[in-house]
């Protein structure tokens, strides 16, 4: 893996934690080991960084991640382990921080759909891109479009299509969770990675 400089953009300790976790989860620790020593991050190997909410781990070490998760398992491998990645990284996220809304109470059972899963991808980006506060727009379809200015999967690198799945994977849990468990197909339309200016993702309101 190419080594990607610095960016001086930081993610939360506690988060990137969770987010080697929840490669180990799919890869197992030897996996993320591998995956540490190729992307030239061996100091993070039995060394991840501390559960509190310092902004101090670099983009550019979670996109080489990312980076060396391709270049090891391949393109359609590393698909497919990126979505379980980003579903286990919400998972773990609820584990370690709590969930962070009550959605089992029956004024939110009684909610229609589009605003359960506009609790779920509001949750999500709270959570993991703190940003910003004001409602995910819907198309003229219903469809909800998430958008991620600063993107850490694919800080740095170049692909040739949209190929976010972390991110996709994490919209997915983050659905299924506020909606009680149903499933919605989350397509991701534009990258960074791709010279596009945000790396954007289409959540239908309609179950898949
Ligand atoms: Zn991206």
């Amino acid at each position: 893996m190419q080594k990607i400089p610095a960016s001086d953009l930081y993610y939360p300790n506690n988060l990137s934690h969770i987010f080697l976790l929840s490669i180990e989860d799919v890869i197992g620790e030897n996996g993320v080991k591998a995956i540490l020593n190729s992307a030239g991050l061996s100091e993070l190997i039995g060394n991840y960084p501390p559960y509190n909410t310092e902004n101090e781990f670099d983009f550019s070490k979670f996109s080489m991640i990312i980076g060396t998760l391709d270049e090891l398992y391949g393109k359609k491998g590393s698909k497919v382990l990126s979505m379980r990645a980003g579903n286990a990284l919400f998972a773990e996220m609820l584990k370690v921080l709590g969930e962070p809304e009550d959605i089992h109470g029956p004024e939110f059972q009684s909610k229609p759909l589009a605003e359960k899963i506009h609790t779920g991808l509001s949750v999500a980006r709270r959570t993991f891109s703190k940003t910003k506060t004001e409602p995910i727009p819907q198309m003229d379809d219903g469809s909800f479009y998430y958008s991620v200015k600063y993107c850490p999967v694919c800080w740095g690198r170049t692909t040739d299509s949209p190929d976010c799945f972390l991110v996709s994977g994490m919209l997915q849990a983050a659905v299924r969770w506020s909606t009680g468990g149903m499933e919605f197909p989350v397509t991701q339309k534009t990258a960074h990675s791709c010279g596009d200016a945000t790396c954007d993702f289409i959540i239908p309101v309609k179950p898949g």
